[in-house]
């Protein structure tokens, strides 16, 4: 079932009520439906199966037999079938683009990513190396292969759900695994429609299977099936906890990312012009959803009053609706979602800290059945807040005064999280001491979400994961290495 949503509906890539499995596309073992709704409006937007076990059993099934004839297809002719895909996605552009929009709730930020991640994927594909290691006799050679896992297992979250489907099956399947993933039960669409083009692209069947539902159904079981031979999990700390423990039963490596509280270090010397949009803008993209958003201003106090002045008047001018206006930044994801953002809001206050702008619903009949939130400023914030410690995930910007840059140094590292910090200076020497000195597992100078590097990795430091995404280490990260020694005869 699909009801009419506001603005253009999207057209041949949708799926609704099935998963793929084993190159079908199949509705749930139990025979339900779970609902996905526009968060912009709280209409419902489609249905997906409530996947659960046996999903995942029969999933995990179809990527085990699937498995040695992908593994021993040439590494050339993987890339062929990767790029080919990456073709159909960018074909498919403004299609995705406005299904994403649709299930995230979020407006338009430019052409998707996910063409270019495939293909810069494609392009690993066959640069996956191994090297040759000195002998103690003539007559042997030694060297390492690197080889797939066998079955990937991967739970996505529902912020990026295009950009997190592309990149980690596109990473699995290059290397030579096949893979059974589970998308949020929020954004499941845009998943599904690009499995959609990867077998019309010809990956063949029993490769990508994706089985939808609840985390807790579907999800939990992916990470606790035997057959799983490597997991991925991108989402919660609280989450990424328990499929680790299920991971440990089985004894199963896994990559981790936990999100962040990333801090945005402006020294006295920063260029503010530079700085106070960009700041602005990586804290209400995607209304703050997004795991490397800047939370944490970390200011020079010799700056402080005009930072927050300045960083005020531009969240101001952030302009708030639903996807399809020419808004800046659209509604969070769910009602658990818009609870969470204004009981942190709330919290802040009680804490001490001083709202300075927003920390409200938007008034207005359009924002009533939405789960919008204004865009927040709260200054004179404690390193030691709850706000200032845990991810909010939503667009609620903390500004904390230092005194220099040890303290400024000092108060960045002090949570748990190290997933992305910046640092604005024009002082190279600032540049390179905060860049050692930052603990994250990316750094950007003068930039917030990154300064635009192709191939970078990206995963965290401390509690927010490890293991590291989009780059050529993503794509080694799925294999294993055997050595091989290996003796002539006379
Ligand atoms: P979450 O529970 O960690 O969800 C992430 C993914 O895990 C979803 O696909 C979810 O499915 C699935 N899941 C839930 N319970 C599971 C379980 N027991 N076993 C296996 N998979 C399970 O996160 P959330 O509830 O959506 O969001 C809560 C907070 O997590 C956010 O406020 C934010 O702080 C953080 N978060 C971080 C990121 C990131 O990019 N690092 C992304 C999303 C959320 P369902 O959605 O169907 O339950
Ligand atoms: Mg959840």
């Amino acid at each position: 079932m699909t009801t009419a949503v506001s603005g253009p509906a999207s057209g041949a890539l949708r799926v609704d009520d099935a998963q793929l499995i084993g190159g079908e596309w199949v509705p749930a073992a139990g025979g339900e439906t779970i609902e996905v709704i526009n968060p912009a409006t709280g209409e419902p937007l489609g249905r997906v199966p409530r996947g659960s076990a046996a999903d995942v059993d029969a999933a995990v099934r179809a990527a085990t037999a699937a498995f040695p004839a992908w593994r021993d297809t040439s590494a050339t002719a993987r890339a062929e079938l990767i790029t080919r895909w990456a073709r159909l996605v960018r074909e498919h552009e403004t299609e995705l683009d406005r299904l994403e929009s649709q299930e995230v709730g979020r407006p338009h930020w430019g052409p998707p990513p996910m063409a270019r991640m495939l293909d810069f994927i494609a392009g690993q594909a066959d640069k996956v190396l191994g090297h040759s290691m000195p002998t103690h006799t003539p007559d042997v050679l030694g060297l390492t292969l690197r080889e797939p896992y066998g079955v990937v297992g991967s739970v996505i979250p529902w912020n990026a759900p295009g950009p997190m489907f592309a990149n980690d099956v596109g990473a699995a399947i290059a290397a030579g695994n096949t893979i059974v993933i589970k998308p949020a039960e929020d954004a499941p669409l845009t998943p599904l429609a690009l499995a959609k083009l990867a077998m019309d692209a010809g990956i063949p069947a029993g490769v990508v299977n994706v089985v939808t539902g609840y985390g807790t159904e579907a999800g939990a079981a992916v990470p606790a099936h035997p057959g799983i031979d490597r997991m991925s999990f991108t989402g919660s700390p609280q989450t990424g906890s328990s499929v680790m423990a299920a991971c440990a039963a089985n004894l199963v490596p896994l990559h981790l990312e936990l999100g962040g509280k990333s801090p945005q270090v402006i020294l006295d010397d920063a260029d503010l012009d530079a700085a106070i949009p960009a700041i602005v803008t990586g804290i209400t993209l995607n209304t703050g959803q997004i795991c490397a958003a800047g939370s944490r201003v970390v200011v020079d106090r010799s700056l402080h009053g005009e930072v927050v002045r300045r960083l005020a008047e531009h969240m101001k001018r952030v302009t708030v609706g639903p996807w399809h206006q020419d808004v800046r930044m659209g509604p969070l994801i769910n009602a658990k979602q818009h609870d969470r953002v204004l009981n942190y809001v709330r919290l802040g206050q009680e804490e001490g800290a001083e709202l300075v702008i927003g920390g409200g619903v938007p008034s207005g009949e359009e924002f009533e059945r939405g789960f919008f939130v204004e865009p927040t400023l709260f200054d004179r914030v404690e390193p030691g807040m709850r706000i200032a410690q845990e991810e909010i995930f939503g667009p609620v910007l903390s500004v904390l005064p230092v005194g220099g840059e040890a303290e400024a140094l000092t108060v960045a590292n002090g949570t748990d999280y190290g997933l992305v910090a910046s640092v604005w200076t024009r002082d190279v020497g600032r540049a390179v001491r905060m860049s050692r000195g930052l603990r994250a597992g990316q750094v950007a100078v003068n930039a917030a979400l990154g300064a635009g590097v192709i191939g970078a990795p990206f995963g965290g430091y401390k509690r927010s994961g490890f293991g590291r995404t989009m780059s050529a280490e993503a794509v080694l990260d799925y294999t294993q290495v055997k050595a091989v020694s290996l003796r002539g005869t006379a």
